[in-house]
């Protein structure tokens, strides 16, 4: 609004919230709304230029809060979109702090005094305006970073994901849910140790734990979590197992099914093998001959036949 070049104004970032709320709601349920929602954060992330349009839309409708709400959010993808958009964010504005006071600091030891009457001159506009505004984005900045840098939130998203498989163990087997919130942190702490690298999220990490925690929470693998939760198998293991080894055996089942229907398909869809005596191998001379016929190149042009010699195995086409 008034804003040029892509950049948000409060009326539009508060709107974009909403919207973005409204979606979330549904997220869970439906993809579309879960990526429309996804999009919408993106688009904050990227036209979110202006500390104070963040600190005026949470004095108007508790935006910046209200954001910071979604980093919570059940989808883990639109959680995580959400805080890394944030962290871009405070990213941002930090270093435009810096910038700031860099200028102000090199102008000062300059002895240049237009720069700072400029500040002074907007300052007494309206004096109390800019006070407040100015307050409130630091309220703001700091809500979004209270909760410690863009690694620890997407970790504690993950911690959060294993828990809610073993929360379902603790049901199943009546354990406490303080064994699940051990077992949880101990969990994640693994999978970070194996797989990140220099404080940051590696995509082995992500893959892992979307696997992990898929087969925790799979309603027909109770035996798993029951298994991880009790410690009868033991973390550090169970962050190397392949999704195979995670699969419950209702699963295990289903794709040794998929893959035997597969197998039956693509023998259906070849080609019926006949036998003959109208080949002579000209190998072995015998008129003991399978062959089957085929559309290898244009439907217009004639099939190539293929010819296999049951004797000797020799094989040979024609067309
Ligand atoms: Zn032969």
């Amino acid at each position: 609004m008034g804003l040029s070049g892509g950049e948000l104004g409060v009326n539009e970032l508060c709107g974009l919230v909403g919207k973005i709320e409204k979606l979330a709601k549904n997220a869970a349920e439906n993809d579309s709304d879960k990526k429309g929602a996804i999009a919408l954060l993106e688009r904050i992330g990227k036209e979110l230029k202006n500390k104070s349009v963040l600190a005026k839309a949470q004095e108007k409708e508790k935006a910046g809060k209200r954001l910071k709400r979604l980093e919570k959010h059940e989808c883990q993808g639109l959680a995580s979109t959400a805080n890394r958009v944030l962290g871009e964010i405070v990213k941002r504005f930090k270093n435009e702090e810096r910038v700031a006071q860099g200028v102000a600091k090199f102008k000062e030891t300059k002895g240049a005094k237009p720069v700072e009457d400029m500040v002074k001159v907007k300052v007494t506009e309206h004096p109390k305006v800019e006070r407040e505004q100015e307050k409130a984005a630091v309220a703001a900045a700091a809500a979004l970073v209270a909760k410690g840098d863009p690694f620890t939130n997407a970790r504690q998203v993950v911690k959060k994901a294993l828990l809610e498989g073993l929360k379902l163990a603790c049901e199943e087997t009546g354990k406490d849910v303080e064994l699940a919130e051990k077992v949880a942190t101990e969990l994640e702490e693994e999978l970070s140790q194996k797989y990140n690298t220099e404080s940051k999220v590696s995509k082995e990490y992500k893959l892992k734990y979307r696997s992990l925690s898929f087969n925790l929470k799979d309603k027909n693998n109770p035996d798993l979590r029951s298994r991880v939760l009790l410690g009868e198998v033991d973390c550090k293991d169970l962050v190397t197992w392949s999704p195979q080894q995670l699969a419950s055996d209702k699963r295990k089942e289903d794709n040794a099914t998929i893959k035997k229907n597969m197998l039956l398909n693509a023998q259906a869809r070849k080609p019926t093998v006949s036998s003959t005596d109208q080949f002579k191998c000209g190998k072995c001379g015998q008129r003991k001959c399978t062959y089957y016929q085929m559309q290898t190149r244009s439907a217009d042009e004639p099939m190539t036949t293929f010819v296999t010699c049951t004797v000797c195995n020799n094989r040979w086409k024609f067309s």
